[in-house]
């Protein structure tokens, strides 16, 4: 899809946000760590390229993303830095994950068996592909949970070592943004069990995400797999208070298209939900849920000219109307996400009213959305 230039709804990425974050999170690492940005999903709706060139410049040295396709985003724009892919690919792509130096996660030594084929099939000579073995300790959704699928997964490298070298092990924990480290805990305890049993250690032994970083022991992991901290959200989605300032990177703004007096009893939007109770500024907004902004956003407030206006009804596909206290002419700037005045409307904010998490506000933001770096 075509970001829609001709209306005046836009997403701006305030690339210093990302860089100062990064610099904060890096300044804080010991020697031997590493930051590896997160710019999985778009760089998490900001602009995977983008986000990327901000997070080096703030120190990061490698990147993560979720699918091989997103990884060959960031070789075509010329970056030339370690990436892992953190998801599970097809074995059948394994001769682009080795010819592009794109490190794949791997679960089982079924996955490295099929891959070895591939290779050998293709006829070509390919420079070894680099895993990173995921252990599952508790998140049950990828990786090995036993001592015995670690044996299998590193004979089966030190027998192929022509196609394979392994980098990495890391576990990805569930509950880093919980008050209760009960669980958090446990995990740990399981991955240093199953890390204890490698004949040799590779490279990297890592389990940051941005809540072990922000509220545990990030000196434990190799890389510090720094996702939505560096986009200046909390991970936690505000239940937990930051122990270091995170600055928010997006902002989303529009313009008023349409503005008109309403009168009591008159109604506004599907469903006709929303009935004036007296004589009532309202404006419409040029944006809706095909924009990504959901129709649960509904009790949400917006800001003019930092002032709180209410949603008035149902959010459109592509349109939205707002209360607001008093005139304002078509084409004044509203504010969904960021500062306007001296407020703010934070990502986090907008998740309250849709029953989401700060995470699912900004990835949600769609392609028809232009994007601009500042
Ligand atoms: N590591 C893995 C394996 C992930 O799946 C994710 C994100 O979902 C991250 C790191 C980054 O997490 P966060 O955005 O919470 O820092």
């Amino acid at each position: 899809m075509k970001p829609a230039v001709h209306r005046n709804t836009k997403i701006t990425v305030n690339t210093k946000a990302i860089e100062q974050n990064v610099l904060n999170r890096v300044a804080l690492l010991e020697p031997n760590q590493e930051l590896f940005a997160v710019v999985k999903a778009n760089g998490y709706g900001h602009g995977a390229v983008e986000t990327a060139l901000a997070a080096k410049a703030g120190g990061a040295t490698g990147f993560c993303v979720a699918v091989l396709d997103e990884a060959l985003e960031l070789r075509e724009a010329g970056i030339s830095d370690p990436i892992l892919v953190l998801g599970i690919s097809r074995s059948e792509d394994a001769v682009i994950f080795a010819e592009q130096q794109i490190s794949a996660t791997i679960s089982s030594v079924d996955w490295l068996l099929e891959a070895s084929k591939v290779m050998m099939d293709s006829g070509k000579t390919l420079p070894p592909l680099h895993v990173h073995l995921a252990l599952d300790t508790g998140m049950g959704r990828i990786g090995v949970r036993n001592k015995r699928g670690i044996s299998l997964v590193e004979k089966f490298i030190t027998s192929h070592h022509e196609y394979f070298a392994l980098e990495g092990v890391f576990t990805h924990f569930a509950k880093a943004d919980d008050e209760d480290t009960a669980h958090v805990e446990a995990q740990l305890a399981k991955f240093e069990e199953l890390v204890d049993s490698f004949n040799e250690l590779p490279k990297y032994v890592h389990c940051s995400n941005s809540a072990w970083a922000l509220w545990h022991r990030p000196e434990l992991s190799s890389i510090v797999r720094y996702g939505v901290a560096m986009y200046g959200i909390n991970p936690s989605n505000g239940e937990l208070p930051l122990p270091v300032a995170l600055e928010p990177a997006l902002s989303l703004t529009t313009e008023m298209v349409y503005v008109k007096q309403l009168h009591k009893g008159d109604t506004i939007s599907y469903g006709a939900t929303y009935v004036c109770q007296e004589s009532e500024w309202i404006a419409t907004l040029p944006i809706g849920y095909a924009d990504g902004w959901l129709r649960s956003y509904n009790t949400l407030e917006v800001l003019v000219d930092g002032k709180r206006c209410p949603v008035a009804g149902r959010i459109c596909m592509d349109q939205m109307m707002i209360r607001l206290p008093e005139y304002y002419p078509a084409g004044t700037k509203v504010t969904l996400i960021g500062k306007s005045g001296e407020d703010l409307i934070t990502a986090e904010e907008v998740s309250h009213h849709g029953g989401t998490i700060g995470y699912e506000v900004v990835c949600l933001l769609s392609d028809r959305i232009p994007r601009e770096y500042v």
